[in-house]
């Protein structure tokens, strides 16, 4: 399949808010959403999105993975960004209705059919940098992709910044696109420099997360990652990661640790990054003040191999859905 992200199922759900209501979404197939060179999103950033999966069993039905706690994050992103907030039921409608739409389009598990919910805020004033917009479009685009660990996973190698914020502390949590142009800059040139796949932000010591994904140690006994806060972004990832591994009898920590705490740790200790797009990936390698560390042998471990196929087995079907993740979509 092609690269990730750049291949759309034919059809997209869209919702416009107008005059204090959201009126009925309409699915209908990909197509440019016009818009006036003065809306609120080109210069204020009104702007925010969900990324979550949906798998089609053999049964010929699909199943999505945690719809409901994915409409709620976006309601919060919303909200952190006084724009309107979808009602959960429209968004999670659109987003079933979108799936039922494009079945046909999903790849068999454990290839899935990746959904974006996007909000954007589409009242036409550039005056209103210190005013909401009372306006705003909703979709939900759709895209077939393959699994991230087909082919083997290569492990990845994570440069340790312990200066520089992903971004700022009031909008850590929230899924919105400023952030990911903040931590561009400093991925490109970790890339450049060290040849690293992305950086691990520890703003003064603290370790938080990646551009895109959260971060994790994982040994024999233990899952340590950072406890929530509104620095980072909660990853339903993450969250079902560490709900697996208490079901498997790891102790999960949840709390703040340093740099410090990491380069010692990573010799009993895998290192992962936790996201919807690669699900459990192994780091074998971390760059610190420009000298190379190996996680445990450099190698992905069998502990986060472990807890990924136990969350995929419960996404394709071969395990049961114990903690009612999984919405159904005939
Ligand atoms: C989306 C995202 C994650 C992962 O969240 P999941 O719900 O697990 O997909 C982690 N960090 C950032 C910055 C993200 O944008």
């Amino acid at each position: 399949m092609a690269q990730f992200g750049t291949v759309f199922g034919d059809y997209f759900a869209i919702a416009r808010y107008a005059d204090g209501t959201w009126q009925q979404p309409e699915i209908t197939r990909v197509a440019p959403i016009p818009l006036h060179p003065a809306a609120h999103v080109f210069h204020y950033a009104s702007t925010c999105f969900e990324g979550f999966k949906a798998y089609r069993w053999e049964d010929g039905k699909a199943r999505i993975f945690r719809l409901h706690d994915h409409v709620a994050r976006m309601q919060k992103s919303a909200a952190s960004l006084c724009m309107p907030i979808p009602d959960a039921d429209l968004l999670a409608n659109m987003v079933i209705d979108v799936v039922a739409k494009n079945i046909q389009d999903i790849p068999a598990p454990p290839s899935s059919l990746y959904l974006r919910p996007t909000l954007i805020g589409t009242l036409e004033n550039i005056g209103a940098a210190a005013s909401p917009s009372t306006e705003a479009i909703l979709f939900v685009l759709t895209s077939p992709v393959d699994d991230y660990f087909e082919g083997g996973a290569r492990p990845l190698k994570l440069l340790i910044e312990d200066q520089k914020a992903r971004t700022t502390e009031q909008l850590g949590s929230t899924k919105t696109g400023g952030n990911y142009a903040a931590a561009l800059g400093p991925t490109l040139d970790a890339k450049e420099k060290y040849g690293a796949d992305q950086v691990l932000f520890c703003p003064g010591g603290d370790v938080q997360e990646t551009g895109a994904a959260n971060f994790m140690l994982i040994s024999d006994e233990e899952i340590l990652t950072k406890a929530l806060d509104t620095s980072f972004l909660h990853g339903m990832t993450r969250d079902s990661i560490l709900r697996l591994g208490e079901n498997l009898g790891y102790k999960v920590s949840e709390r703040n640790f340093t740099v410090d705490e990491l380069l010692e740790a990573v010799t009993t200790h895998e290192a992962a990054l936790s996201g919807t797009a690669a699900s459990l990936a192994p780091v074998g390698r971390l760059v610190h003040k420009g000298k190379e560390i190996s996680v445990m042998d450099g190698k992905p471990g069998p502990n986060a191999e472990r807890l990924r196929t136990a969350l995929q087995n419960i996404q394709c079907g071969a395990a049961p859905d114990t903690h009612n993740w999984l919405t159904e979509v005939a």
